[in-house]
């Protein structure tokens, strides 16, 4: 891990926005920073702190012992790294790769590691760009103990948590995707929201601070919900699934008054009624995780 010159030294391959902000937070906790990205030029305010910008990818792995590879998916990767040049500078070094995917992917890169005698960690990082480098950031983190132990130090550069997961490579994307499948169908009900406000008259900035609300009740409301899902008892006492589809059945209906797309309430809404249908209907919303398991 230490350099000739003493420092730690790590290499970021990628350098969107969230490949700049893990090469910027190395940089300021004082690790020789080497960084390649595909499209020339991204470096450039790095290297103006400090960084090493280099041509290829085979010499920014070369400069290191550890690489930390964050760019848009697994294909992206496999683009840079399973090349002859690369694989065989890689050989005998870490690879930390916090690119975004599926589990299977993650399995898929840990196989070739293996093959091309690459140690290799999985992860994903669960905040921000602008949380890079501070105490808000979250990274969790796969792989073989032994290794992660060993990287820790680097990783925490990073700023931030980090979670290791488990040995099972996949887990972290795992965790990943559950927590993005939050994220986004989070994201998506908000931006219908803001449509069907709109075609209310309400603004967004109006909104807003009641939208925050519906936030901050949810973090009680996944507690208990985990509780639930984990003893497979629902308890619907203070909002049984009658009460929401018949919510959600406005949600429709107002909506499609408006002219506005309404399929993903619509496909809400469909399994609540089929929970209802299967005598479900005095039980708990969360009831529903256990039938989308079933066909
Ligand atoms: P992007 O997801 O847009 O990734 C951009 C990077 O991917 C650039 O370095 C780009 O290179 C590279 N890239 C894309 N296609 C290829 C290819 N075929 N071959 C080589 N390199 C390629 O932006 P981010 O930096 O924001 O995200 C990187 C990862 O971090 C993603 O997996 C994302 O999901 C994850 N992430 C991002 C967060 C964020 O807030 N931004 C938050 C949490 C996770 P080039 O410049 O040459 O196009």
């Amino acid at each position: 891990m230490s350099s000739h010159t003493g420092q730690s030294a790590v290499t970021v391959l990628g350098l969107g926005p969230m490949g700049r902000a893990l090469a910027g937070a190395f940089l300021d906790a004082g690790l020789r920073t080497t960084v390649w990205n595909r499209t020339p030029g991204r470096d450039r305010e790095l290297v103006a702190r400090g960084a090493v910008g280099v041509r290829s990818a085979e010499e920014a792995v070369a400069a290191s012992s550890v690489t930390v590879v964050c760019v848009v998916n697994y294909d992206a990767v496999d683009t840079i790294v399973r090349r002859e040049a690369v694989a065989g500078a890689l050989k005998g070094r870490t690879v930390v790769n916090l690119t975004a995917d599926t589990p299977d992917r993650a399995r898929g890169a840990a196989a070739w590691a293996a093959e091309h005698g690459v140690r290799y960690l999985d992860g994903a990082i669960m905040t921000p760009t602008t949380t890079i480098g501070t105490p808000a950031a979250v990274f969790i983190h796969s792989g073989p103990e032994d290794l992660y132990r060993e990287h820790r130090p680097v990783l925490e550069a990073l700023g931030g948590t980090h979670t290791h997961l488990g040995e099972e490579i996949g887990r972290a994307a795992a965790y990943d995707i559950a927590l993005l499948d939050i994220f986004w169908t989070a994201m998506a009900g908000y931006a219908h929201a803001l449509a069907v406000a709109r075609a209310e008259g309400i603004t967004a900035r109006e909104l807003a601070p009641f939208a925050k609300g519906i936030g901050d009740i949810l973090p009680p409301i996944f507690e208990e919900a985990a509780e639930e899902a984990d003893s497979g008892s629902y308890s619907g006492e203070g909002n049984p699934i009658t009460s929401a589809v018949s919510s959600m059945a406005h949600i429709v209906h107002t909506s499609e008054a408006h002219g506005i797309d309404a399929g993903v309430m619509r496909a809400a809404e469909g399994m609540a009624r089929r929970a209802v249908g299967r005598g479900h209907g005095a039980d708990g919303f969360i009831r529903i995780a256990e039938l989308l398991g079933r066909r």
